[in-house]
């Protein structure tokens, strides 16, 4: 063979053989694309319902296992609502109606301004009166369970629709036919399976981006102390979309009360904040 001849042969395996390896390359690494991918689109949440699964599946992740988030936070961003998604900041007020009901709707009245309240069951049972109240002013009313069961969305899909059901219709005897269109699980400890449930019943669930604790008297106690808490914290982190949580029963709520005394006309005059009740 001509040297010319034998120069043209090498050099046209060398390009087939780069050719193959180029070639083993690319579908080794389609091949690990594509199970990556299928991977991705895979429910995380370890047999959390259909919905849920679903609910986060428009944000595939090819984040490794290992630094997926827990299941709680997979299915929060896009069924749990954490802000009211306008410029406008709700002020939700939780486990009444109760003794401290009454002085804060005269404050919120005072101040113009309108609320949502989470009510419980068993409150509502014993002072209907004040759900008429609240719902006299204006304000909106979310279902916060019969009897605050921290546990409650760990429970079969029935049990809760039960307890739901049994808290809305005690909503409705004290007053019929308003509208009840928010869920807020005790403790914010939705599950998918109560977040389904709510939403089967029309109730959109809630959560906060803003908790001042103002139902740690364990920590704070009951006065000043507890008041600066939760102005302080209030103050520092709401911005336009929150939803802020805070108390209205469930034990002392005096500090809550006086907190927003100032808390009001701060966040209205000094903030310029639109303060909201959830739409219904
Ligand atoms: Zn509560």
């Amino acid at each position: 063979m001509p040297p010319h001849r034998l120069h043209a042969s090498v050099l046209l395996t060398v390009v087939l053989a780069a050719v193959l390896v180029v070639a083993l390359g690319m579908w080794i690494g389609g091949s690990y694309g594509e199970r990556r991918a299928s991977d991705s689109s895979k429910p995380r949440n370890h047999g959390h319902s259909r919905a849920v699964a679903g609910a986060a599946a428009p944000h595939p992740s090819l984040a490794p296992a290992a630094a997926l988030p827990p299941p709680a936070a997979i299915f929060t961003p896009d069924v749990v609502a954490k802000t009211t998604s306008t410029d406008g900041v709700a002020l939700t007020f939780d486990d009444g109606p109760d003794n401290q009901t009454m002085p804060l709707l005269d404050l919120l009245r005072a101040n113009g301004v309108k609320a949502t309240f989470c009510v419980i069951g068993e409150n509502v049972q014993q002072h209907p009166d004040l759900v008429q109240a609240i719902v006299r002013d204006g304000h909106t009313l979310c279902n916060h369970t019969w009897n605050h069961d921290l546990g409650l969305g760990q429970r079969s899909a029935d049990e809760i629709r039960a307890d739901l059901q049994k808290t809305s219709d005690e909503i409705h005897k004290a007053v019929p036919g308003v509208p009840i269109k928010y869920f807020r699980h005790p403790g914010g400890n939705f599950t998918p399976t109560a977040v389904q449930v709510a939403q089967d019943m029309g109730m959109t669930s809630i959560d906060w981006d803003i908790d001042p604790t103002d139902w740690d008297t364990a920590t704070y106690s009951v006065g000043p102390t507890m008041v600066s808490q939760i102005v302080e914290t209030v103050e520092n982190g709401v911005q336009p979309g929150s939803i802020v949580l805070s108390h209205d029963g469930g034990g002392d709520r005096t500090s809550t009360v006086a907190a927003y005394e100032k808390l009001l006309p701060y966040l209205l005059q000094d903030k310029h904040l639109r303060l909201v009740p959830l739409p219904t």
